[in-house]
């Protein structure tokens, strides 16, 4: 089963997707996740995708649709988190699935208005060391600024500064937001109300990916 988490940045995928990964056994992709591991090894992909995540603009269309490429298993229950991000992604997608007789089941959207939007990426804070994500008000480390699970320290991302923040949301309504009509004409989209708290959200995603409709 392939579902695709849509919607703005912070709306609180990444936070789902682990969950599902964790109490479902889902495998977490995050696109994300992938390129800031390679812009840390200084890999020539990270080194490439660099500049735009700074800048808070989209990775270029051929090196995302090969990374998917690369990751996709074969078989299994996958969560794509922040992939895909513009109609071209999509169309690639697809014709990848296809090639395999497969599709992508469901699409959950995450919405959510600016504000609370520019409220949960001002204050997200990730371990410098194991990547796991944390909130200052909603989700605080046990330890200001140390994680829990690692002792890692926990550092603001560069594209969660506000100039930033500011560019993630137009570039998502400009590029991302029109793939919400190309999920619908197919009938496999469903809308969650984004600002509910992290375990609600859960109980909803859990629903709509164990209903068989
Ligand atoms: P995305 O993957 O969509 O960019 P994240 O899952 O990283 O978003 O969440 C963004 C921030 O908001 C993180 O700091 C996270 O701890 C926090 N967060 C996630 N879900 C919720 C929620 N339901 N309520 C409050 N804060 C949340
Ligand atoms: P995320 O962790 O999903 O917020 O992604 C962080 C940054 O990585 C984005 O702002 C983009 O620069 C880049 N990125 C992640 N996924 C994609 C994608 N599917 N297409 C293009 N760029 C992406």
């Amino acid at each position: 089963m392939i579902v695709v988490f849509l919607g703005p940045p912070g709306a609180g995928k990444g936070t789902q997707a682990k969950l599902l990964s964790q109490r479902l056994g889902f495998l977490h992709l995050s696109t994300g996740d992938i390129l800031r591991e390679a812009v840390k090894k200084q890999t020539p992909l990270g080194i490439k995708a660099k500049e735009y995540m700074d800048r808070g603009e989209l990775v270029p269309d051929n090196l995302i649709i090969a990374l998917i490429e690369e990751y996709l298993p074969k078989e299994g229950g996958v969560i794509l988190d922040g992939f895909p991000r513009t109609i071209a992604q999509a169309e690639a997608l697809e014709n990848m699935l296809s090639a395999k007789s497969k599709k992508v089941s469901k699409v959950l959207l995450f919405d959510s208005p600016d504000e609370v939007i520019i409220d949960r990426l001002s204050g997200r804070r990730v371990c410098s060391n194991c990547g796991a994500v944390y909130h200052i008000k909603y989700n605080p480390p046990k330890k200001e600024g140390v994680c829990d699970l690692c002792g890692g320290s926990l550092v603001q991302r560069e594209d969660d500064k506000e100039e930033v923040i500011k560019n993630r949301l137009e570039v998502y309504k400009r590029q991302t937001q029109p793939l919400i009509d190309f999920y619908k004409k197919k009938g496999i989209i469903y809308r969650l109300d984004a600002t509910k708290s992290v375990e609600e959200l859960f109980a909803e995603v859990e629903g709509i990916i164990k209903d068989g409709g």
